[in-house]
């Protein structure tokens, strides 16, 4: 059957050779078990399902919750030769019943949904009487709560497919899955553990940096007088943030468009096709853009804020370089950029998600404190297998000479333990540099020993000193409402002097200015 499947590949695809882990999923499927794939953005996840679903007899039940996706998908399809078609909220009811009627005459290979669907029952019994060999769940990390985009309906999924009469394979399909999505994918769909292939996560062309301490527009002024006739995405946390950045570049002349959620539908339609079709070389957009976009020449993506979790930082980085080319994924990183993410996070989520998604921006702004490889920090983020520094991103070719500050770490530890591991960052940084601050008579933290050790240092430099400390697990961090920080295991063993801590030399920042008027 994989002799066919190669073939299919050829002669539908027009692809020679299938990428790796590929074969391992459509073999896996084959044999009828339940698999769950897990590849970056560009990894090549549709054809794991679309050369099943020729092989097998039947008709290929695809769910997926992204409406214009999925008519790129079967228009797609469709010129290739292969019979698709989809059901969505974008059909008129004539639409919706002819397309059923023809599915059950068995004209297609591919039948495309939107998760909803499998809230009707009646639509469940007409897809019972269809021979139904295999349903893909692509954007698999909608069913868990632990992802990025939790959909309830994806809940239903399981009840569908162990009610269909022919019990189907099934073969869930995601980007962005860390351990902990891929435990609830699997226990939710039936999968065994066993039956994941999971790759790919290094792109060997991109490199990676975090930039810090530097006026953000400037950098991108001065970013985009260099690179501005390349194609590149600039990601901003908010609507305001976009529409600030594109009056502004758009001032100094630059061809750029934009895009978020608060824009009318023809504008946002008008300002992507402007960019899929390189009339602009620029788009600046919130996170509401770059789904299901497929332009390969796309050479950087700024992120011009702290994104709120690895999951969608990589996801939208990773949209740079999918024709192989070297190209930059570059994050512009603020401490105050945190308090916008948790105002995010306060304001838009249950009560019971919060702790959750406030760990996972924890992680976020680890990755902009660590002074190791950045692709390493995302492989080993997403559960893949640790890998050699990768050379290319901005902490591998950081030249600067690494110091030992084991003392200074020592002094904030100890500060930290004093004050009773129960006050956040900036209070401890004040108390460390001897602030007259009210506050800090009040709690008589001018009584202690470490009140004022590290005078010589700006508080700003303490706290960042701290989030230094933070990434490297010496310093944990409270997930209440407000974020109080303790000194981890690790970090006792450094107050013992049995664990040293080293870290590149200072580099004299100049601060991101408060009064930015793009925070
Ligand atoms: P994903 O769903 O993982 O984001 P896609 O399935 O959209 O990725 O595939 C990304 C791109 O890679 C598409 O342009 C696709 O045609 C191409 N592609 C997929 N498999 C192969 C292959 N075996 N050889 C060459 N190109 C491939
Ligand atoms: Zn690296």
């Amino acid at each position: 059957m994989l002799q066919q499947a190669r073939q299919l590949l050829q002669s539908y695809f027009g692809y020679s050779a299938f990428r790796s882990g590929q074969e391992q999923a459509i073999s896996q499927v084959l044999e009828g078990e339940n698999t769950i794939c897990v590849m970056p953005t560009g990894g090549g996840k549709s054809i794991c399902y679309q050369i099943p679903a020729l092989v097998l007899p039947g008709m290929t039940v695809v769910i997926s919750p992204l409406i214009s996706l999925m008519k790129d998908q079967v228009d797609t399809l469709l010129e290739a030769g292969v019979p698709a078609a989809y059901i969505n909220s974008s059909l008129s009811a004539v639409e919706v019943r002819e397309t059923m009627e023809a599915a059950r005459q068995g004209e297609y290979k591919l039948l495309y949904i939107a998760p909803e669907r499998l809230e009707s029952s009646a639509f469940i019994e007409e897809l019972k009487e269809m021979p139904i060999p295999l349903v893909a769940v692509d954007e698999a990390h909608c069913i868990s709560q632990w992802g990025h985009d939790f959909r309830p309906s994806y809940r239903q999924i399981q009840r569908f497919t162990e009610n269909l009469p022919q019990h189907p394979v099934v073969l869930a399909l995601t980007a962005t899955a860390t351990p902990k999505v891929r435990e609830d994918i699997c226990r939710l769909l039936k999968i065994d553990e066993s039956n994941t292939v999971i790759t790919g996560f290094e792109r060997e062309n991109l490199s990676f940096s975090v930039v810090q301490g530097q006026d953000r527009f400037a950098f991108i002024k001065e970013y985009l007088a260099k690179n501005g006739k390349e194609a590149g995405i600039i990601y901003a946390a908010t609507r305001k943030a976009v529409d600030q950045l594109y009056d502004k570049l758009k001032r100094s002349n630059m061809a750029v468009s934009r895009y978020h959620a608060g824009m009318s539908d023809e504008e946002r339609a008008s300002e992507q096709e402007r960019f899929l079709t390189d009339q602009s070389a620029v788009m600046i957009a919130t996170n509401a853009f770059g789904m299901g976009i497929d332009k390969s020449n796309i050479r950087y993506v700024v992120h011009y804020q702290l994104p709120k979790n690895m999951e969608s930082y990589y996801q939208e980085a990773g949209r740079a370089g999918r024709d192989g080319l070297a190209s930059e994924c570059i994050l512009l990183y603020s401490p105050q950029d945190v308090q916008t993410q948790r105002f995010l996070i306060d304001q838009s989520l249950e009560r019971e998600r919060i702790p959750r998604e406030l760990e996972k921006l924890q992680l976020m702004i680890d990755y902009c404190h660590t002074e190791s490889c950045l692709q390493s920090y995302i492989i080993k983020y997403f559960g893949d297998e640790a890998l050699e520094p990768c050379g290319r991103c901005s902490n591998c070719t950081d030249s600067r000479a690494v110091v030992d500050v084991t003392k200074e770490a020592q002094m904030v530890l100890s500060c930290v333990i004093r004050m009773g591991q129960r006050y956040g960052k900036s209070i401890t940084a004040q108390v460390l540099t001897g602030s007259k601050n009210k506050k800090i008579a009040e709690f008589d933290f001018h009584t202690l020993s470490t009140y004022g050790i590290m005078k010589e240092k700006s508080a700003k430099d303490v706290t960042n000193f701290i989030d230094f400390l933070i990434s490297q697990e010496l310093i944990g961090v409270g997930h209440g409402t407000y974020p109080t920080i303790f000194v981890t295991s690790k970090g006792k063993e450094v107050l013992l002097g049995e664990q040293q801590v080293a870290r590149k030399e200072a580099v004299q920042t100049k601060q991101i200015a408060a009064d930015d008027p793009l925070f």
